[in-house]
């Protein structure tokens, strides 16, 4: 089964799909992580993007869509989760065409549906451990021993560059204006599917979980 997650950012994504992957083994492809390895790395690509994912705007289509090419042929076979891609109608038809190539498709794309207002709260907050990625709030989940990481015991934390207010801004708006419109296209294919991620985040993967076993 491969499956899209969808949401604005702060929706709980890629907290989700690390669920999804601990729970069912699937792998999780991230453009966003992709992009900030190629980063952090310093490849000419990825410092080409930097700037552009900094102010919250979207790379080109060009550049994520030959990054997850790239990684579907290293995937043996269907059971990806994909988080953060597709964002534009032009990356929703060009992963339609390169799961076809190979027999596949998209069972289900998940709406993860929250208020806005949530959302700025939810970023500006958050905190990841730099060894495991483990994901923290400031107020919602802290870590349970003061700037010790509980899943991996590491001391190092990062914020992103991007989750700032103001870049948060600009995704927000790249999100009403490039990516919500493929709820319509994904609706109109009969693979769309929405979860509340309001809720706490057991409840949210329960409620993904039972859209796997329908
Ligand atoms: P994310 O980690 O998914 O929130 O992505 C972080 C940033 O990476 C976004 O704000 C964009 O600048 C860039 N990015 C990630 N995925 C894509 C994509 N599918 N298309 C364009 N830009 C992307």
């Amino acid at each position: 089964m491969n499956i899209i997650l969808i949401g604005p950012p702060g929706a709980g994504k890629g907290t989700q799909a690390k669920r999804i992957v601990a729970e069912r083994g699937m792998v999780q492809l991230s453009t966003g992580d992709m992009l900030r390895d190629a980063k952090a790395s310093g490849t000419e690509m990825g410092l080409r993007v930097a700037e552009i994912m900094a102010r919250g705007d979207l790379v080109t289509d060009e550049i994520v869509i030959g990054l997850i090419s790239e990684k579907l042929e290293a995937v043996p076979s269907a059971g990806v989760i994909f988080d953060g891609f597709p964002r534009t109608l032009a990356q929703a038809d060009a992963l339609d065409a390169l799961l076809a190539s190979r027999g596949e498709k998209i069972d289900h794309v998940v709406e993860i549906r929250v208020d806005d207002d949530a959302l700025v709260a939810r970023i500006t907050g958050r905190f990841s451990c730099a060894s495991c990625g483990e994901v923290f709030h400031d107020t919602a989940r802290p870590p349970e021993r003061e700037g010790v990481c509980d899943a991996c015991g590491g001391t190092e934390f990062l914020r992103r560059a991007d989750d700032s207010e103001s870049a948060l801004r600009t995704r927000l708006m790249s999100y009403y204006k490039q990516t919500s419109p493929l709820l319509g296209f994904y609706h109109a294919t009969g693979r769309l599917r929405f979860v509340d991620g309001m809720g706490e985040m057991d409840d949210v993967a329960q409620a993904i979980s039972k859209i796997f076993e329908s």
